[in-house]
């Protein structure tokens, strides 16, 4: 590949896919440990960027254009694979966010919003992007609640 065509990361952190030119999400080493397959791991550094957008297969991404597919994962992750929990701490999947914006009371979401709050979130160290999903999940939520049934 020319490398006169990769993408530095900008002066703020920001970085872009290589494959489909979304901007990545920083990860540490702590996230890295807890996804990538043990076997792949050291092809990445201590810093990564995660690649949030659903119809790409890259997982991971480095500067130098080093990429982790969604294959290569110790578990199917959101929103790349619809069936894998949303939230990485507590099991949340897109069923249960459909089956809260078809109720009057998105009871599952509220318990979530608590439980996120708690001790027991651990986001930074096995969410997919190293944050918490609250914010997927309301957008995702508003996204159902106005869909036609
Ligand atoms: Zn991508």
């Amino acid at each position: 590949m020319n490398k006169a065509f990769v993408r530095e990361p900008d002066a703020d952190g920001r970085a872009y896919c290589p494959r489909c030119n979304t901007t990545g999400a920083p990860v540490g080493s702590t996230v890295l440990n807890n996804l990538v397959l043990p076997t792949l791991r050291n092809k990445l550094g201590d810093s990564a960027w995660f690649c949030p957008y659903a119809r790409c297969d890259v997982a991971y991404f480095d500067e130098f254009e080093t990429v982790i597919g969604v294959e290569e994962l110790q578990r199917k992750i959101y929103p790349h694979d619809l069936d894998a929990p949303i939230c990485s701490c507590f099991g949340l999947s897109y069923d249960d966010v459909q089956a809260d914006a078809r109720e009057p009371v998105p009871s599952r979401i509220r318990q979530l919003w608590t439980r996120s709050q708690s001790a027991e979130a651990r986001c930074h160290e096995i969410a997919p992007d190293g944050q918490c999903c609250f914010a997927e999940v309301q957008r995702l939520y508003m996204k159902l609640k106005d869909q036609p049934r």
